[in-house]
């Protein structure tokens, strides 16, 4: 799933760096309650992925682009990552070009993870960490924490374990676009400020911990914005359209297809406004819930400062 995004600055006017969600498959091996995504079989074909990287890069030429593989779960389309990837590294190398993957891990077998080991440029997000020995073998990752409501009296335990196993990089995922309890809110502000406390007590000391929050930020929760293309090379302005609360904006959001390049109408991806659409698609109290997660998530940022 998704890096997170901070909702609040919506109407700051900042400008998001390019970047390319090559969305390779809507499967996924595991079915996380708290998973906002509609699964489906299939998988993109390579033909549809080096046609969205042209289009991408006739678009934006310059410096500082992102290329982001997406699910799902991506690494069961290992093997077009493997065809893709080399490709845009021969092509665009010298260009601050980076990658990411984002992955469920248990997937991440000898071979998947030989492959990221030969591409130290894939900055891989993990969530949830089953084998830490395999994910520390990794030359460039971070970890995703999903905190589903009815585990946020767990986060600061959590995240104790995973400083104790030498990780040091993180990303807080709070689940959004669901129903939370004001316990289980309470409990998730408490455990962000004992999260917060962790990390700010081993920074003193001079240890490095990187909280990705701190830099990432995007209109939506969640969601990833950009250059969004689907296996089948449907392309979007933002991946909130494979959710199943916003999967009706589909043909609203859609852009066009990458193999019919004339028809696409890049101008619907402007001026859309995300806080009205997410407000319209959800139940009241869960867009409440929402914004309460995101405002605990701020806080948490602004405590680590
Ligand atoms: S691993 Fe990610 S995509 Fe798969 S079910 Fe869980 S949250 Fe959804």
């Amino acid at each position: 799933m998704a890096p997170m995004a901070l909702m609040a600055p919506m109407a700051n006017g900042r400008i998001l760096p390019p970047k390319l969600v090559l969305t390779l498959t809507h499967a996924c091996n595991l079915r996380c309650p708290y998973c906002p995504l509609v699964k489906s079989a299939g998988s993109m074909k390579l033909e549809v992925a080096q046609r969205a990287a042209e289009l991408f890069f006739a678009r934006h030429p310059g410096h500082g682009n992102t290329v982001k593989f997406f699910g799902g779960e991506p690494m069961l389309s290992l093997r077009i990552m493997r065809a893709i990837l080399p490709r845009l590294r021969d092509r665009y190398v010298g260009k601050g070009l980076k990658f990411f993957v984002s992955t469920n891990a248990t997937l991440l077998n000898r071979s998947a993870v030989r492959f990221l080991q030969r591409y130290p440029e894939i900055e891989t997000a993990v969530s949830g960490v089953l084998e830490p020995r395999t994910v520390l073998s990794l030359p460039n990752f971070h970890v995703n924490i999903p905190i589903p409501p009815h585990l946020a009296h767990k986060l600061g335990e959590y995240v104790a374990r995973l400083l104790a196993r030498g990780i040091r990089r993180l990303n807080f995922l709070p689940a959004y676009y669901l129903r939370w309890e004001s316990s289980q809110l309470k409990a998730l502000e408490r455990d962000f400020r004992v999260s917060a406390g962790l990390i700010a007590r081993r920074r003193r000391r001079g240890e490095a911990i990187e909280v990705k929050n701190e830099t990432n930020w995007a209109p939506t929760p969640l969601y990833n914005h950009g250059m969004v293309v689907g296996p089948e090379g449907d392309i979007y302005p933002c991946n909130l359209v494979f959710a199943e609360h916003f999967s009706h904006l589909r043909s609203r959001l859609r852009l066009g297809n990458v193999l019919e390049s004339d028809s696409i109408d890049w101008s619907r991806a402007d001026d859309v406004r995300y806080d009205a659409l997410i407000r319209d698609a959800l139940p009241r109290d869960v867009y409440r819930s929402t914004y309460a997660v995101d405002r605990h998530l701020t806080r948490f940022v602004e405590a680590l400062a």
